[in-house]
């Protein structure tokens, strides 16, 4: 089938390298390049947050671990492995994703730092989302997939000269498809210099300020923020100030570490991730794939997989 994507953030991307991988010719449009899209802000630690329903966010998430886990011998790919630990100052039962991970295990008392009563630990792919889009932008486009950069107005039309439509576009749904269950949900993160750190650490006790430190190869995120309905883009210095306090706290060693820079990006929160099929006015099949909150790295490649099946079942 011919099929054009809407969207080059990470699931834009993940569904067009499958849907051309499946055999389909495709082509990708986006208003704005993977490096300016909410994607690029991502930590990116795999990890099931801000996403459902439960039952279908474990499966992606699975299916994503699976994916990441079998790209690590690909350094150009910027994924690694890491361990880590997500800390709680109350006791816990296991996570709804917990079938995900293929091992989780509880942090012995004795490891826990003071103030925390319990703690998870296990290892989880970590993205370096720089890295990665402009692994899979080149990807795509050495499969012959043609790309342009520009707004899409209407469904109808994307759907000019194609079979089929995915729609990929995150937060931008709202407007394309008037979607109003959409809630951007703001994060703003520090980047600063790697200095030898190699676990991830999470505490989202407090849920309007989840505080996590992932490292990456050469920088480490410090997060974070999770603020409903802000959609302002711009840095706020007293934030930055209140992560870098918070993470120095949790993992000291990241306590005056360089600053490299400090992000912004509005999640595509939604009651549930929307990825289902639809056939438009009699003009074709639009899929769509867009809402995944705080997971859209660690569900796209598992949804990418649902979009191919949606996709190849019309043909
Ligand atoms: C601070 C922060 C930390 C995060 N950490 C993690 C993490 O650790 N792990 C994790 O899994 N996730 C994390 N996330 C969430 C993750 O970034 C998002 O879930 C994910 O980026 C959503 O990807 P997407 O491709 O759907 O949307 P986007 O990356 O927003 O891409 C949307 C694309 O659609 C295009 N588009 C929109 N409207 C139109 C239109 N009308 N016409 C043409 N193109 C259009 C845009 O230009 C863009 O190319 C984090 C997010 C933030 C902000």
């Amino acid at each position: 089938m011919k099929v054009r994507v809407v969207g080059a953030g990470i699931v834009g991307l993940a569904c067009a390298l499958r849907l051309r991988e499946a055999g389909h010719e495709v082509e990708l449009v986006a208003a704005d390049r993977p490096e300016n899209t909410t994607s690029s802000v991502a930590a990116a630690l795999w990890y099931p947050y801000r996403a459902l329903p439960e039952q279908a966010v474990t499966r992606w998430a699975a299916r994503t671990y699976e994916v990441l886990a079998g790209m690590l011998d690909r350094p150009d790919t910027g994924v690694s492995l890491r361990t880590g630990r997500e800390l709680f100052p109350r006791p816990t039962g296991d996570p709804w994703w917990a079938d995900a991970v293929p091992t989780l295990e509880r942090v012995p008392p004795a490891g826990l730092p003071t103030g925390y009563a319990d703690g998870l630990t296990f290892a989880a792919p970590v993205v370096d989302m720089g890295t990665h889009l402009a692994w899979l932008l080149d990807r795509v486009r050495s499969l012959g997939v043609g790309v342009t950069w520009g707004r899409v107005r209407h469904l109808t039309d994307a759907l000019a000269g194609v079979d089929a439509v995915v729609n990929c576009t995150g937060l931008g749904a709202r407007e394309l498809v008037h979607d109003l269950t959409m809630t951007p949900v703001r994060g703003q993160v520090v980047i600063v210099e790697q200095n030898g750190l190699d676990a991830w650490t999470l505490d989202q006790s407090d849920p309007r300020r989840p505080t996590y430190v992932v490292p990456r190869a050469g920088t480490i995120v410090l997060g974070g923020t999770a603020e409903e309905s802000d959609e302002d883009r711009a840095v706020r210095p007293e934030t930055a100030s209140a992560i870098l306090e918070r993470c120095s706290a949790l993992v000291p060693q990241v306590a005056g570490a360089r600053i490299l820079g400090h992000r912004v990006g509005l999640r595509p929160a939604r009651p549930a991730v929307r990825l289902e099929a639809e056939d438009h006015a009699g003009r074709g099949l639009v899929v769509h794939c867009y809402g995944h909150g705080g997971a859209g790295v660690t569900l796209s490649y598992g949804c990418a997989d649902d979009v191919v099946r949606l996709v190849s079942e019309r043909a």
